[in-house]
This record gives structure tokens, C-alpha cells and sequence, in this order.
């Protein structure tokens, strides 16, 4: 991985690109047959989905629950912001939009995903944050709010990578989903 860090200081997006492809589907997989008992399953290969969720610890086991019932324990990546797609679009923390983006980009060199899976949540703290308003006294227009930064996010996923599904969705605080947008 110093490697990798060290060629993506270099900024060339070809050879980065390249590099990743090596070292991640030969080189990774090559590593991991030297090691004894290491488990090969899933070093490289097909998953179906990238999901984008909240860090809020009150919904990581239903979340959890949630995409294993859909049948795909095993079968995503994740990746958490806070605000889950208000991270991803704010002009508050770039770095954590930009953080998406990559993170997005490595998982389908890796991984081939197909769709990526965006799981708002109400009562979000990150929400509260940054547009300091409490959206939890009015679910109406806290779906609303929460559909437009998930249809934003959509919308630019699906500019960028076409061939990719985008779900929108928004959990309860019982664990309960929606699809909104
Ligand atoms: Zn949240």
C-alpha cells in the first residue's frame, strides 16, 4: 500500500488507475495465496452494490439487518459519512464529498459493483448540523429534504457512471425504509 500511496502522489490518473487494477486484483489476490489459511473469497470479484449510510450508531445494526434481508450479506461495500447523502453533496466538507467520489471509484475497479445503495436516515444529526434545523418535528419536510440531497447525489452518480442503479432511500428509527425521490 506504500506503493499505491506513493503513486497516487504523483496525480497520474492513467497509471493510478492501472496501478489499482494490479495491485488490487493480481497483486492482492497473489498475496493473499501466500499466506496459509487467509481466505481468498471476495479478495477480488464480484459485488453487487456500494451502500452510502449515516455513521449514526442507532441504525448500523438495522442497516446491517436491512441489506442482509435484500439477500446481500457479504455482497456490498460500504462507506460512511455522516448525513450519509448530505455528506456526500454539502459545500460544507468537501473533503468528505471527495472522499464519495473516490471511495465510488475504487469500488467499482474493484468489485464490478452494479448499483449503488444511498440510505438516508430521519432524525439525523448530520442534517441538524449543517442546516440547524431539527427536520424530526415535521417528517413531511424532513422527507422532502432529505429527497432532494438524495436525488442531487443520484443524479451526479449516474452523470458519472451511467451503467450504474442508484437507489434512494430513507430509514426510520425503527429500521423501517423508504423509498423517496
Ligand atoms: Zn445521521
Amino acid at each position: 500500500m506504500e506503493q499505491l500511496e506513493q503513486n497516487e502522489t504523483t496525480g497520474m490518473a492513467t497509471g493510478r488507475r492501472t496501478f489499482l487494477k494490479q495491485v488490487l486484483l493480481g497483486g492482492g489476490v497473489s498475496l493473499l495465496t501466500a499466506v496459509p489459511g487467509v481466505r481468498l473469497a471476495r479478495a477480488a470479484g464480484v459485488t453487487e452494490a456500494l451502500l452510502l449510510s449515516c455513521m449514526d450508531y442507532r441504525l448500523i445494526d438495522d442497516t446491517e439487518r436491512y441489506m442482509f434481508e435484500r439477500g446481500l450479506r457479504d455482497r456490498y461495500d460500504h462507506v460512511v459519512l455522516a448525513g450519509a447523502s448530505l455528506g456526500a453533496v454539502t459545500e460544507e466538507y468537501p473533503a468528505w464529498r471527495e472522499t464519495f467520489w473516490e471511495h465510488l471509484e475504487i469500488s467499482i475497479q474493484l468489485h464490478d459493483i452494479k448499483r449503488v445503495i444511498l440510505m438516508d436516515h430521519r432524525d439525523c444529526g448530520a442534517y441538524k448540523v449543517v442546516l440547524g434545523t431539527d427536520l424530526s418535528k415535521t417528517p413531511g419536510f424532513e422527507t422532502d429534504t432529505h429527497a432532494l440531497r438524495l436525488t442531487k447525489l443520484k443524479g451526479q452518480i449516474s452523470e458519472r457512471y451511467p451503467q450504474l442503479a442508484v437507489e434512494t432511500l430513507l430509514m426510520a428509527l425503527d429500521g423501517s425504509v423508504e423509498s423517496v425521490g
